[in-house]
């Protein structure tokens, strides 16, 4: 999950201040709003983009922008990272805050979530009091008129002094509304005059002490009535980023300075200390969002999230949650496994009948041989393997587990594991970047800027690993298949392998928490944090667009990825198994140096240095260790499991050299994407070093200690 063009980076602007304009009036437009209400909806609808969006909080890491257009203006959207406030408390936060009060915005459209507006109001209340140009648009309106909650519109429109606008973001024709709306707005038909929010009394008077000389000072560019609470309350990450807006000198001018410390001073005089002046402002803030719902909303409280919470009993109880998450995962896998096989069996049929035609051609053009074999059986079947080996896996996979995501499964996954990630002084939230791990790493790793303590995150950076993405899956799922199953299919079989291979998920997700406990109890040591994760409603998936999206999106993406390295990959490993050195191929050579170490490990010297050459992407191993066996010359043909296995029966394969080859798949160091991406999100050589150090002394003592064992037995 996770895994899209955005998530790892393409349209994902990390500072969320870099705007990319098309044309000089493009008009720049924030989309916030709480995590989970639909902001990456209305984002892709909008923009026609493909922002990832699923069911549970935080998976907006980083601002995303696309376009649109209306027949007025010309807009750039920028979708950022869900929040529930602009006191920033988490990466996200602050993110968001920062670019809401100093992106250079045209307006800010807040998207509530219209089933809990008064939780909500509360982002509104803060937006507007940094910025007038606010449209509110309530989404969700469906699921509130499903639980009988009813909003009045205009009256709330009324209240705020802002336009408010209902959607369904999931009908694209319910935005319409929204965009006149907006471009109302723009052209200065409709003038918002936002609710100003009143402080006690002493708090006011400090802040009508500071705001004329603020405003004098920085009218135009700052909201001077804001800017003079924030200065009050003093919040240092808040003041930095003023800091670095309006120059460091701006703060330390004589009169504002001296300013500052009188109104500071009267409020302590008034007896209120600065933690009184931060509950003084967020109880304000909730008092008004109260009073505001009160004559706009109403509901049955009934009904209101009756059905959610039955199904929660049963999802997140201690005796039930953890049996029905395996058993998902196991019923996941096999409906993974049993549809992959036929249509598996079909692309590499068809596939290397390509492969015969091509070889055809080349002969009837006489090229050289040299020249065929690095096209034809280089480039060319390494790219069948991978297709035909990854594709029909993925292709089920990534839509079964986003069906998941988008019912609002995954925050119950990690509120189970919250309990045993305490235990390792670690957060539950690492179970929802672990999910996000399953497709890919790199992903994964991006996703952990959702865990708020820094210690923590990195915690889950380093574990990460530790979940199979999938461009392991599909090695895993052929040795599964080939060694412990049989290759002929049916119903046994395919139970039976969706069995082991969540176990050996299960021994990933046992290594990620001894790793995380022995980590934060040595190197990362600390307390856990609070674990504020909402448990979002269930909602009904949306199948369809599911489908075509975790195709599109994630199927056709991480095959392109792996595509684009198996190319170049296919014909290096053609060169090594054919470029002699000493009468001897180079592949042979160095498989040959590395193979004593490797059979310590229940390995060979072919399979280590199919790892290796791995390292640019996973997909790629299976793949060099048949092109090494079959350039060492036993079978010629390759065309079915069957077949593969017995290549690998005659290179002396046994069902110890499968699971050390499955341990070490599970347990080695991350590929070069999920590499830099550490590099990235950590910023430090030396966490990115013991990313690859850990888990591959893990593997490779795993692999030694099970080898040395079952030979025992054999
Ligand atoms: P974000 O976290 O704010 O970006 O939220 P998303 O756009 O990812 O949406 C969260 C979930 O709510 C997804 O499953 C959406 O399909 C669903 N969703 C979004 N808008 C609506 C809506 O108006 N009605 C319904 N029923 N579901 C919606």
């Amino acid at each position: 999950m996770g895994l899209t063009n955005s998530s790892i980076g393409i349209n994902a602007i990390d500072s969320g201040l870099v705007i990319k304009k098309r044309a000089s009036n493009d008009k720049v437009i924030a989309l916030a709003g709480n995590p989970n209400v639909g902001k990456s909806t209305v984002f892709n609808s909008l923009t026609g983009m493909n922002q990832h969006t699923g069911n549970w909080p935080g998976k907006t890491v980083a601002n995303a922008q696309g376009y649109c257009a209306t027949k007025d203006h010309t807009y750039v959207m920028v979708d950022i990272p869900g929040t529930y406030s602009l006191m920033a408390h988490s990466a996200e936060e602050e993110v968001a805050r920062n670019f809401i009060c100093f992106g250079a915005l045209d307006a800010v459209v807040v998207l509530c979530d219209a089933t809990c507006l008064e939780r909500n109001l509360n982002l509104v209340l803060q937006t507007i009091e940094i910025s007038p140009n606010v449209v509110v648009c309530v989404n969700l309106m469906d699921e509130a008129k499903r639980k009988n909650i009813k909003i009045n519109l205009s009256a709330l429109s009324k209240n705020l002094g802002v336009p408010v606008v209902g959607t369904v973001a999931r009908k694209k024709k319910s935005l319409a509304h929204l965009m006149s709306t907006l471009d109302q707005v723009i052209d200065g038909t409709i003038q918002p005059k936002p609710l100003a929010i009143r402080y006690p009394e002493d708090i006011e008077r400090a802040i009508g002490f500071l705001q004329p000389l603020l405003e004098q000072r920085v009218g135009g560019l700052l909201n001077s009535r804001w800017l003079s609470l924030k200065l009050l309350d003093q919040d240092k990450s808040l003041i930095e980023e003023i800091s670095s807006y309006l120059g460091p000198e701006f703060l330390q001018e004589p009169e504002i300075a001296s300013a500052l410390t009188q109104a500071i001073g009267q409020l302590q005089q008034a007896g209120i200390s600065r933690e009184q002046l931060k509950d003084a402002i967020v109880s304000t803030l909730v008092t008004t969002a109260e009073r505001l719902c009160v004559d706009t909303v109403t509901y049955e409280k009934e009904t209101y999230n009756a059905f959610d919470r039955k199904i929660d009993r049963i999802l997140t109880s201690k005796r039930t949650g953890y049996p029905i998450m395996i058993l998902l995962l196991a019923v996941v896998f096999w409906i993974t496994i049993t549809g992959a096989n036929y249509p598996s069996q079909l692309l590499s049929d068809g596939l290397f009948w390509i492969q015969d035609r091509l070889t055809d051609l080349f002969h009837y053009l006489n090229a050289p041989e040299w020249l065929h074999g690095l096209l034809v059986l280089g480039m060319y079947r390494v790219l069948a393997w991978v297709v035909s080996v990854m594709l029909p896996p993925m292709a089920i996979f990534f839509p079964l587990f986003t069906i998941l995501e988008d019912a609002g499964y995954l925050p119950r996954i990690a509120y189970n594991l919250d309990k045993p990630f305490k235990r390792c002084c670690a957060c539950g939230k690492q179970a929802l970047t672990m999910c996000m791990g399953f497709g890919c790493n790199a992903a994964g790793i991006v996703g952990c800027r959702i865990i708020d303590s820094p210690r923590e995150r990195l915690l889950a950076i380093l574990t990460n690993n530790f979940v199979p993405c999938n461009g392991r899956f599909p090695t895993l799922i052929a040795i599964l298949t080939m060694f412990f199953v049989g290759v002929t299919g049916g119903i046994f079989s395919s139970l039976l392998s969706a069995l082991l291979l969540t176990a050996a998920i299960l021994l990933g997700i046992f290594v990620t928490f001894a790793v995380t406990k022995l980590l934060s109890k040595t190197l990362l040591k600390g307390v856990p944090s609070s674990f504020t994760l909402e448990l979002p409603p269930y909602r009904k998936p949306q199948f369809a667009r599911v489908i075509v999206s975790s195709i599109f999106d994630r199927t056709l993406f991480v095959l392109g990825r792996a595509i684009i390295i198996a190319a170049p990959a296919g014909v290096v490993i053609w060169l090594m198994a054919n470029i002699m050195v000493d009468g001897a191929t180079l592949l042979n050579l160095c498989a040959g140096f590395l193979d004593p170490f490797a059979q310590l490990m229940g390995l060979d010297g072919v399979i280590l240095i199919a790892f290796i050459l791995g390292f640019p992407a996973n997909e790629i191993v299976i793949p060099i260790i048949i092109m090494a066996y079959m350039a060492q010359g036993s079978i010629l043909e390759l065309e079915s499991l069957a077949e593969m296995k017995q290549l690998f029966v005659a290179h002396g394969w046994t069902w110890i050299t499968a699971i050390s080859t499955m341990l070490f798949s599970l347990m080695h160091w991350p590929c070069s994407t999920t590499l830099i991406t550490i590099k990235k999100e950590t910023g430090s050589w030396k966490w990115t070093a013991l990313a690859v150090v850990i888990p591959t002394i893990i593997g490779i003592t795993g692999c030694i200690l099970f080898a040395t064992v079952a030979k025992l037995f054999l």
